[in-house]
């Protein structure tokens, strides 16, 4: 099959899971309080959010309004114009070249999938022809040094790595060799949890200090890998990180394996920060770009 095909049949069968799917409320043959009490649940079980849920039934109504629609199958279809219009503005293309290097930094709670979208993300960005220099600034686990040591191996990147080191300075260090070497772009990994007392989101802010130290207007971007499987709690963790950091974009992972899809629409109405990728697999090829009628309309079909 065609990939564009599979990864969205992936997605797809993802977003089904939930056992009372979105679709089935638009199979009976009436538009009434029944049918809207029914999306309604199937929207929060969704993990769509009170908020999220409230603003796309009115939003639905008037449309339904306007459009005089009279079948459910009608409403369906209008139902993915409305979704469609509040995920737009996540959708945002991930733009590098601007800077040399360009310095983003990768945050996340263990677990996410932030080794792997990075190994993802290098790839993709050496398929564009840039140099890439990953650093590996969770000195803590060695598990995470190792593994994104293998992702620079197998995508052939250059890694500035050290055991037990200060995450701060290893950073630094990072960024200076990402400009004197002439890379494109310097990934500093993250750590998403710390073996002490010490807040992560003071380690975190003390990271990004350091890079505009190194590099003046630096970090260029700030990423945040969620998983999308966690429903509303990556709902709290986008807003924790953005308030702590400032969030410029998000890479939403695990959506191969949710039925809680509908946390894209929370986030949406709650903290419209771009979804440069989505995650809807294991595999480097399993990252994708976010197309906002398209997911619409995996999660509505
Ligand atoms: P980290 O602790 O945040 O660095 O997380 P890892 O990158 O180690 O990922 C944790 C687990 O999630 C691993 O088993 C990954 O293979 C898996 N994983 C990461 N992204 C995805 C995804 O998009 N879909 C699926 N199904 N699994 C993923």
């Amino acid at each position: 099959p065609e990939p564009r095909r599979s990864w969205m049949d992936k997605l797809r069968q993802g977003l089904r899971k939930t056992g009372s799917s979105i679709a089935q409320v638009f199979t009976g043959t009436q538009i009434d309080d029944e049918l809207y009490e029914e999306l309604e649940a199937a929207l929060l079980m969704a993990d769509t959010g009170v908020k999220a849920t409230e603003f796309l039934l009115a939003d639905l109504k008037q449309r339904v309004k306007d459009t005089k629609a009279t079948d459910p199958g009608a409403v369906r279809a209008l139902l993915v114009e409305s979704l469609t219009a509040l995920l737009k503005p996540l959708e945002r293309a991930l733009v590098v070249g601007q800077h040399k290097p360009t310095v983003m930094m990768v945050v996340g709670v263990n677990g996410a999938g932030k080794t792997t979208s990075i190994g993802k993300l290098t790839r993709h960005l050496a398929e564009a022809d840039q140099k890439v220099l990953l650093a590996a600034a969770d000195t803590f686990r060695a598990a995470a040094r190792e593994q994104l040591s293998v992702w620079a191996d197998r995508t052939q990147v250059q890694i500035i790595s050290q055991e037990g080191g200060d995450p701060a300075s290893v950073t630094f260090d990072a960024v200076n060799a990402g400009r004197a070497r002439g890379c494109d772009v310097v990934l500093a990994d993250t750590a998403g949890r710390l073996p002490t007392q010490l807040h992560l989101m003071e380690e975190l802010k003390k990271i990004k200090r350091v890079i505009t130290k190194a590099q003046a207007e630096a970090p260029h971007e700030v990423l945040l890998v969620v998983d999308g499987n966690t429903g509303q709690n990556a709902l709290s963790q986008v807003k924790s990180f953005d308030d702590a950091l400032g969030l410029t974009g998000l890479i939403v992972t695990k959506l191969d394996g949710t039925a809680k899809g509908g946390v894209l629409a929370a986030i949406a109405r709650e903290r419209a920060i771009p979804v440069y990728f989505i995650g809807v697999g294991e595999k480097l090829e399993d990252l994708q770009t976010f197309n906002a009628r398209e997911f619409a309309q995996a999660l509505l079909e």
